[in-house]
């Protein structure tokens, strides 16, 4: 991974957004920070959309979505999202009600299997707010056993279950998009230019569940606590961790497209 000099004016310049996992990334051990609010505003001075693209549930998106200087905010791995047109904030899912109904059924039917078969695993306190999927704390209160983590991840795959980890939750979920085809899809059907959107929206993340995008995206930072195996590490690294290492990308992304202040944004 290159330090984030390497980044050149061309490419940052070249950018047109950026999409930020929030766990250990732009979250502080879980809590928002100077650090965080005060890289958005750099970033939006410096003229780039933003979408917080994280694993938590439905309704963190939408919040996000209100409440954070961001175009939206996509959630569940990729499965749902929200965004702001005019003054409203409208939710976007990727498959039909009558599908996402049919789905949620089956779901409940794979948790409770994988629940009898591993009782050492415990719910996240999210996993009532999801839509798409299941998740079980494995590290943001719990400490769960790794034989534990890999017979519910070996049960779901075997039922046909697509299983995603991220620094603090194991989610389970019949939904096929991940973190990078969910974001290419909505932001494509947002106007997006689909042969553009990979090379044009940088990514910034820190854990497995980030792992589509790092390989997908031209323009990847893994924050200083990038954790987890990887096909493809992201091209630059942060020197600093979660949220300061998100204030650090915002920084060099920013002065490589020479922008001096945030009022200087054409907004
Ligand atoms: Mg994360």
């Amino acid at each position: 991974m290159l330090p984030l000099e390497a980044l050149t004016p061309e490419e940052a310049l070249d950018l047109r957004g950026l999409l930020f996992d929030l766990d250990d990334t732009f979250l502080e051990h879980g809590l928002l920070t100077c650090e965080a609010l005060t890289a958005l505003e750099l970033l939006k001075g410096a003229g780039l959309e933003l979408i917080a693209l994280t694993g938590r549930p439905i309704a963190w998106a939408q919040t996000l979505a209100h409440v954070l200087p961001v175009s939206g905010a996509i959630g569940e791995n990729g499965a749902v999202a929200f965004f702001r047109e005019g003054r409203r904030i409208v939710a976007r899912d990727s498959v039909s009600p009558l599908l996402r109904a049919e789905r949620r059924a089956r779901l409940q039917e794979l948790i409770a299997h994988v629940r009898t078969a591993v009782p050492g695993l415990v719910p996240a306190d999210d996993s009532g707010a999801r839509i798409s999927d299941f998740t079980f704390d494995i590290g943001e209160h719990e400490r769960a056993r790794e034989e534990d983590i890999a017979q519910a991840t070996r049960l779901a795959r075997e039922a046909g279950a697509r299983v995603t980890r991220s620094s603090v939750h194991l989610h389970l979920t019949w939904d096929r998009l991940d973190k990078a085809t969910g974001a290419v899809r909505f932001l494509a059907e947002r106007g997006h230019d689909s042969t553009e959107i990979l090379r044009r929206f940088a990514f910034i993340g820190d854990s497995e569940n980030d792992a589509p995008c790092f390989a997908a995206f031209r323009t990847t930072i893994g924050v200083q606590n990038l954790r987890g195996r990887f096909h493809l590490l992201p091209r630059f690294q942060t020197k600093l961790a979660q949220s300061h290492g998100f204030l650090e990308a915002a920084r060099r992304i920013s002065a490589a497209r020479n922008v001096i202040s945030p009022s200087s944004s054409p907004s």
